[in-house]
Formats: C-alpha cells, sequence, structure tokens
C-alpha cells in the first residue's frame, strides 16, 4: 500500500504502531480516517467540489 500524501502516509505508521502494540481501537480508527481522504481516491470520481 502507497501512501501518496503525508498525512495517510503519518496515519499508516501510526496504523502499523497501534497494531504492534495491541491497540485495535486504535488501528481501526486510522482506518477510518485514511478511508475518508478523499484527495487521492482512485479515479477522482468524486467531481464535485464542496458537495457533502
Ligand atoms: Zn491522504
Amino acid at each position: 500500500m502507497s501512501a501518496d500524501c503525508a498525512e495517510c502516509a503519518r496515519l499508516d505508521r501510526e496504523k502499523e504502531a497501534a497494531r504492534k502494540s495491541g491497540d485495535l481501537s486504535k488501528v481501526t480508527d486510522c482506518d477510518v480516517l485514511l478511508r475518508r481522504h478523499p484527495h487521492h481516491s482512485k479515479g477522482r470520481a468524486l467531481a464535485g467540489k464542496g458537495r457533502a
């Protein structure tokens, strides 16, 4: 898994660290945050700016 943005890279490292320390709730948290990152989604399907 390659993280293109610094934010995702940080979250990924945090997730790895959390998993190694057995903090599964934090692992899930990081996973959610990673999935919520819209700026580098495949195919950039979200074309509407400011659309909630
Ligand atoms: Zn990102």
